[in-house]
């Protein structure tokens, strides 16, 4: 390509995930599907590598997230609330291993269950349950408090008197899932794309009842902020204590020494992944010891110790196949 057909790529790059993402994030209402939207975001991070001049600041790619829905009360994340770069393939894993073995040296990993659902954060104060939001932009969430309280695995009050800020992953388990839609298509309503979406879709209503009739669940996946300042050097050991204190964490997590142990876990998971009762749309890697994430820090929109390795698409969401075709 020469250099004006690659300005105008970028510019018609930005603009469709920009549609993508509005859909997506805002409406809770994706118009392609993950692997369409997965690759015009490489093919874009790929030509802004190369010509760094083309970064514009309102790029898909300096962003986390969407914008903030009106009729919610904002939340200011007391710390930002970011993505993940992502892997595909067990070179790109591979690759990342290097990366942080040049900064901090051998490490060892923990990996999670990538949760498809929607990112939320937790208040506690002395260990009460004071407010939960919805990502948002990264910065500023959508205060979804009422909505939350429905889930029956957000504890309201915890086991020690913390105050603590947490994360995790809302989501609609398969069957509730299945449920949800039969009775909608029964109402002569609008089907629910995915679980993801369904999860989203009902935490951004403004009716708590609406919420509470779906049957969402939540995994807690880690502490905002610095983990250490609870008394554990490892993530491993800081979800152990989110356990204790009484959070619903994801037990399919498991430790490794090496990115060869890490690459074995996420082929047993391609394998298994259809027989869990909720989706999950890929493996979340994190360097284990605090003192590591904290040397090896973060970029604008990600941390350098951890990626997530995305599944091949698995599904076909037939509602969107027409589209992906015609993109
Ligand atoms: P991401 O999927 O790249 O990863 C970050 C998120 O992973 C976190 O916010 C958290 O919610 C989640 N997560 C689940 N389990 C976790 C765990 N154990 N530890 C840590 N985090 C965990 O998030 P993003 O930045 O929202 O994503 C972009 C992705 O969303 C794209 O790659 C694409 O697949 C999808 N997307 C799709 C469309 C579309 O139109 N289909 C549009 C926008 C984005």
């Amino acid at each position: 390509m020469n250099r004006s057909e690659l300005e105008k790529r970028v510019e018609e790059l930005n603009n469709l995930l920009h549609t993508y993402g509005r859909a997506y994030y805002m409406l809770d209402n994706p118009v392609v599907t993950d692997k369409v939207y997965d690759e015009h975001m490489q093919e874009l991070l790929s030509i802004e590598a190369e010509n760094p001049d083309l970064i514009y600041p309102d790029s898909p790619s300096q962003r986390v997230g969407g914008e903030v829905l009106a009729g919610f009360g904002k939340v200011v994340h007391a710390y930002p609330m970011l993505s993940l770069s992502n892997a595909f393939n067990a070179e790109d894993l591979r690759e990342f291993d290097r990366r942080v073995q040049t900064a901090v040296g051998d490490v060892s990993y923990i990996c999670e269950l990538k949760i498809d659902g929607l990112a939320i954060s937790l208040r506690y104060l002395d260990g009460k349950f004071v407010q939960g939001s919805t990502r948002g932009d990264g910065t500023i969430g959508e205060d979804i408090t009422a909505n939350l309280k429905t889930i029956r695995t957000i504890p309201l009050r915890l086991n020690e008197s913390s105050t603590i800020e947490v994360r995790g992953e809302a989501y609609m388990p398969k069957k509730s899932f299945v449920d949800l839609n039969a009775a909608r298509d029964e109402a002569g309503e609008e089907p629910f794309a995915n679980p993801r979406n369904a999860a989203a879709g009902s935490l951004r209503q403004l009716n708590p009842k609406m919420a509470a009739s779906r049957n969402l669940a939540i995994f807690v996946y880690g502490i905002g902020g610095d983990g250490s300042a609870y008394g554990q050097d490892r993530h491993s050991d800081s979800l152990d204590h989110l356990g204790v204190l009484g959070f619903e964490t994801n037990k399919e997590r498991q430790r490794c020494a090496t990115i060869e142990e890490v690459i074995d876990y996420i082929e047993k998971w391609t394998k298994k992944r259809s027989n869990l009762n909720y989706e999950i749309d890929g493996i979340v890697v994190k360097v284990d010891r605090f003192e590591e994430q904290e040397q090896l820090g973060f970029t604008a929109k990600s941390p350098k110790w951890a990626i997530a390795y995305k599944f091949p698409a698995e599904e076909v969401m037939t509602k969107l196949l027409a589209i992906e075709l015609s993109v």
